[in-house]
């Protein structure tokens, strides 16, 4: 069936051919997939589909099937499914295609694929059931439901990197609806196959009633969020901040407006200069007591294997207020208390990520206060556990982004993660390119905003300018992960 296609044609010639096929047959818009393929090849033709479609699928593969099932819905097409068995490949296909003969090289790679449309029918291969999912949207982007059509093409693909995500903050109940658009509509076209999503005080605990946040979720909401996710092959990941970001610079979070013992500095009145965000005393003995058992809720209610402990823009440690902690170092300090998170994380089967700027030294790197730690609180790295993932996060555009390197160097996988805005992804990307080494597993978009503001940017009519960005660099991120390159 190859021979068919046309060999030697550029990426974009054959993008803009194809794209041009579909716009003939009356699809929306030049653009045949939301991200460019990095092998294609149009055909002669393609398969019109019959009005029962009959397809032969792997039994993981099975799984994946909505893909599918969901562009159908509301057209008089139904779908019946007969289960095949392969060795060593998962596979669906329909029409005349003799899968089990076919030999076609499927990228040796997690969640790559080969899709083959020709007149005789259709082909999706892949080595796991997330391969097939993106194989099947891919199919999807093409498929003219309403002509019963779907044009010839042959497709390779994989993504650049293995880790591709976004952080974003708790939605609120009332925001389901828009959470499954920004589900299926934004993550899901992007290839995303993780969310980080920043839980702190918003979930309802049961275990410590009186750390209570206006703005808290059910534990079942927060569930109903993780299998919407898992649904579509993303994991979902707990974010808990850490140490610091305990209160705004004028009033509490739930920990110390319940437990006010628990502050680092409470002399330290709201309005001082000093005071940007209070920080928990890591020292404080009653802190695990308190703390773990919210962390065994969230595990429980993400049903998550990964936990992010926050830890960015701590500015108030070893504070000379605390008698626990003015006769040790921050960096002491910091590295114990990210130990003792570990150990506990590790007790719950969940592997740490944490924000990197405070195992960052500023001035050697060349970073603000913000990108890293002016507190001496860097040498804290050569005391953790190399199992910890670090997020390397730059809202600035750099030419160079040394701590990208560094980390790979300490031993640490990483993330790197760009701030809210396409010139940051793209600087970021440039840099996290050219430093990469086996133990950079991905990057991450970062959305620093309200899920309310995003979903207005994204799906609105009033977005306010910095929501409009962080949907744009998103987008932009998430495609970069995938394709490698613009
Ligand atoms: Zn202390």
């Amino acid at each position: 069936m190859r021979t068919e296609f046309r060999r030697g044609a550029s990426l974009a010639a054959i993008c803009t051919a194809l794209g041009a096929c579909l716009a003939a047959r009356g699809a929306e818009g030049p653009a045949p997939f939301a991200v460019r393929p990095k092998e294609m090849q149009p055909g002669q033709g393609g398969y019109s589909l019959p009005a029962d479609l009959q397809i032969r699928s792997t039994a993981k593969a099975k799984e994946k099937l909505w893909v599918l099932a969901e562009k159908l819905e509301g057209t008089s097409l139904s779908l019946r499914v007969v289960t095949i068995a392969l060795a060593g490949v998962e596979a669906v296909a329909m029409g005349d295609v003799a899968v089990e003969a076919r030999v076609l090289e499927v990228p040796p790679r997690p969640e790559g694929f080969v899709l083959e449309v020709s007149p005789k029918g259709f082909l999706v291969l892949g080595r796991d059931e997330q391969s097939i999912q993106w194989g099947l949207l891919c199919l999807r982007e093409a498929m003219d439901v309403g002509r019963r059509f779907i044009p010839s093409c042959f497709v390779r693909d994989w993504p650049d990197v293995a880790w591709r995500g976004v952080h974003c903050r708790l939605p609120s109940q009332a925001q389901f609806k828009e959470f499954g658009r920004f589900v299926d509509e934004v993550l899901l076209p992007c290839r995303v196959n993780f969310a980080v999503i920043e839980v702190n005080y918003r979930m309802q605990f049961r275990s410590r009633r009186e750390i209570e946040d206006p703005l808290a979720q059910p534990a079942e909401f927060c569930a109903e969020l993780t299998s919407l996710l898992a649904s579509r092959g993303m994991r979902a990941i707990p974010e808990f901040k850490s140490i610091g970001h305990q209160s705004s610079a004028a009033r509490n979070h739930a920990l110390l407006a319940a437990h006010p013992e628990l502050d680092e500095t409470p002399g330290l009145k709201f309005g001082d200069a000093r005071l940007e965000r209070r920080s928990w005393c890591p020292r404080h003995p009653s802190l695990p007591g308190l703390l773990f058992p919210l962390w065994s809720e969230i595990i429980k209610a993400f049903g998550c294997t990964h936990f992010h402990i926050g830890m960015d823009r701590v500015f108030l440690l070893a504070e000379e207020e605390c008698p626990r902690c003015r006769r040790s170092s921050a960096w002491e300090i910091l590295a114990a208390a990210i130990v003792q998170y570990h150990a506990f994380l590790r007790g719950k089967d969940n592997t740490v990520l944490m924000w990197g700027d405070r195992l960052l030294d500023a001035s050697a790197h060349g970073y603000s206060r913000d990108e890293g730690s002016e507190m001496g609180t860097a040498s804290a790295i050569a005391y953790l556990p190399r199992d910890i993932i670090i997020c390397d996060w730059h809202a600035a555009v750099r030419a160079e982004y040394p701590s990208i390197a560094h980390f790979q160097r300490e031993g640490f996988k990483i993330l790197a993660c760009p701030g809210p805005d396409p010139e940051s992804v793209r600087s970021v990307w440039s840099c996290a390119q050219r430093a990469r080494t086996p133990l950079f597993l991905g990057y991450m978009a970062t959305t620093g905003v309200e899920f309310a503001a995003l979903a207005e940017a994204l799906f609105g009519t009033r977005s306010a300018p910095e929501a409009a960005r962080a949907a744009d660099a998103l987008r932009l991120a998430a495609r970069l992960a995938w394709q490698g390159k613009e």
